[in-house]
């Protein structure tokens, strides 16, 4: 039988701090941001139809093209939409 992982206290009970930000703070970690429900996430839009319907175009650093209505430049703009609407266009740019 194996022996049961030591991995499963966190290091910063193990060390003797009493919170994990303390620890944190100690060791200078930072804690990534979480993502929570409904957070916000930019997406690319186009500056002209406002479509998110938009791709880099390949070759051309810094250069997007719109699928919509034909916009190429590099004035691209963001806009903020929803965890949930901002995973639905990474599945669809990723041709899932
Ligand atoms: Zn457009």
């Amino acid at each position: 039988m194996p022996k049961k992982s030591k991995l499963s206290t966190p290091a910063w009970i193990l060390e003797g701090f009493n919170s994990e930000a303390e620890y944190n703070k100690k060791k200078g970690i930072k804690n990534k941001p979480k993502a929570k429900a409904g957070e916000e996430f930019y997406v690319k839009v186009c500056p002209q139809c406002r479509s998110k319907d938009v791709n880099v175009v390949i070759g051309e650093v810094g250069a997007w093209e719109c699928k919509k209505c034909n916009w190429k430049g590099r004035s691209i703009e963001e806009e903020a939409v929803l965890e949930e609407e901002y995973f639905k266009i990474i599945e669809r740019m990723e041709g899932k």
